[in-house]
């Protein structure tokens, strides 16, 4: 049942909003208004009036309720990562940069430690703040540190994934942390940063796979069923590979 201060997801047609249980708080949308002292008691999916009230999942926490200091990794890109990084909760992960958290929250879900690095006290602190404010990640370890100063033993993690404007100088460093084998991803916007890490990559890591995932959306009205009119066209692309041994 919703008690005062937890996180809501509500719904109103197909907008949605994230909100803090407040008892003297409300939205109006529209001629419409949800109080939410209404809300205190009812279960997750109560429909009241015009509006559904749900537990948000960590989606609608991220894409809502995230603040954002640097670009983010979304969703329909971020659980593709997580799966293909094969992590379960016996593997420590390698992250850098953290920016504002939003792929280390989902690394977190399903990884056993993420171990994130970021160069900027400013993002860094966003992220923390993110993570706090819903309660996120006992199991990362946020670092305020250029990756490249880091101290890490060598094979110390199973998997790893960077988001850094320039990968190609950390390749190096990267190939020594991890584990024999150990699957890594990156994430680059642009082609010709791809061709400098495939060139990068050569001898030192196998099985490269470059993909983009792309995403339609469909209006839910069964009498007009068809895709939006708009969708993303880019976001980034994404190479992932393993670690070849020494
Ligand atoms: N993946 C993040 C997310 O989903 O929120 C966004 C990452 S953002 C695009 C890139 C971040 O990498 C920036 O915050 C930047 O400060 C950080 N960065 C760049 N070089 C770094 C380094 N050598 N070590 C640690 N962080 C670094």
């Amino acid at each position: 049942m919703f008690q005062e201060g937890d996180w809501i997801l509500i719904r109103y047609g197909e907008k949605r909003y994230l909100r803090k249980l407040q008892p003297k708080a409300s939205i109006n949308v529209k001629k419409d208004v949800l109080k939410f002292s209404e809300v205190i008691g009812k279960p997750s999916g109560v429909r009241i009036g015009n509006f559904e009230v749900y537990k948000p999942t960590l989606e609608e926490i991220i894409v809502l309720g995230f603040e954002r200091q640097t670009q983010i990794i979304y969703p329909k890109d971020s659980f593709y990562i997580a799966f293909k990084l094969g992590l379960d909760k016996s593997k420590r992960v390698l992250e850098f940069g953290t920016g504002s958290g939003a792929l280390c929250a989902v690394l977190s879900q399903l990884a056993g430690e993420v171990y994130t690095y970021e160069a900027v006290e400013r993002f860094y602190k966003t992220a923390t703040k993110n993570f706090k404010k819903f309660g996120l990640g006992d199991n990362v370890r946020f670092h305020r540190e250029d990756f490249m100063e880091a101290q890490v033993e060598e094979g110390f993690f199973d998997a790893g994934f960077v988001d850094v404007r320039e990968p190609v100088p950390y390749i190096g460093k990267l190939h020594l942390t991890l584990k024999d084998g150990a699957p890594v991803g990156f994430l680059l916007p642009t082609t010709n940063q791809v061709i400098d890490l495939l060139k990068a990559l050569e001898g030192r890591f196998g099985g490269v796979e470059v993909l983009e995932i792309l995403t339609r959306h469909y209006k839910t009205v069964p009498e007009r069923f068809r895709p939006e009119d708009t969708m993303v066209g880019h976001t980034a692309y994404l190479l992932f590979c393993r670690k070849l041994k020494s």
